[in-house]
């Protein structure tokens, strides 16, 4: 199986080119900010409730995210977790480890698609994730991955189109499908457009549950 590029590349964009640092590139999709953390927004959501756990600082992905970071990561999740049962659905969790990213910042996504819709029997995955210690061992160990999870269960993978788009087809997309008025698969620019309303209304419904 053929690999992406090395870790080493990874330090590419720096944080002077990166989305994720310019703040006037997102300032209008943050919805919360902690000592570490932002939630944002995606400025070109999948469905209505797609958002982000973003780290301030620059790391390439949540396997380069040191541990003193993992409680206000766990902290964060469950408040995303508590926002989407007041308006959406459980949460399913799902990381570019890098492979596939369009920003090269750390973004974990949250998608409200309910119970993770991942077969077990597939076994696609390398290895069952327990803590942020697993992500950063495989990242350590063999860099580049994907990570797909919910709040009870999560997996790493190995970083080819195979199994990526197995997962695309099988859990995201079906997700997708499942919780929006949408019938197939959209272009960024689209979501971007189409996704404003969407945008809007989830940053209504978090001020209301902030409230
Ligand atoms: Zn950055
Ligand atoms: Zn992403």
């Amino acid at each position: 199986m053929q690999r992406e590029s090395s870790v080493s590349s990874d330090a590419e964009a720096t944080s002077s080119t990166c989305t994720f640092c310019q703040l006037n590139c997102i300032a209008t999709y943050i919805m919360k900010e902690t000592a570490t953390f932002r939630i944002v927004a995606d400025h070109a959501p999948l469905l209505e409730g797609h958002l982000l756990i973003v780290p301030k600082a620059h790391y390439a992905c949540y396997g380069a995210v040191p541990a003193a970071l993992d409680a206000e990561l766990l902290a964060l999740k469950r408040e995303v977790q508590q926002f989407f049962a007041c308006y959406y659905a459980p949460p399913v969790f799902w990381e570019h480890g890098v492979f596939r990213q369009t920003v090269f910042h750390a973004h974990l996504h949250c998608f409200p698609f309910g119970d993770l819709a991942y077969p077990l029997d597939q076994a696609r995955h390398q290895r069952a994730v327990n803590s942020q210690d697993d992500v950063r061992a495989w990242y350590a160990e063999h860099g580049h991955y994907f990570y797909l999870g919910d709040m009870q269960r999560a997996f790493l993978f190995d970083p080819n189109m195979i199994d990526y788009q197995y997962i695309v087809q099988h859990v995201l997309g079906p997700g997708v499908l499942a919780r929006s008025a949408y019938t197939g698969w959209r272009t960024t620019q689209q979501r971007q457009v189409e996704g404003k309303p969407l945008v809007e209304h989830l940053i209504t419904n978090w001020r209301a549950f902030q409230q």
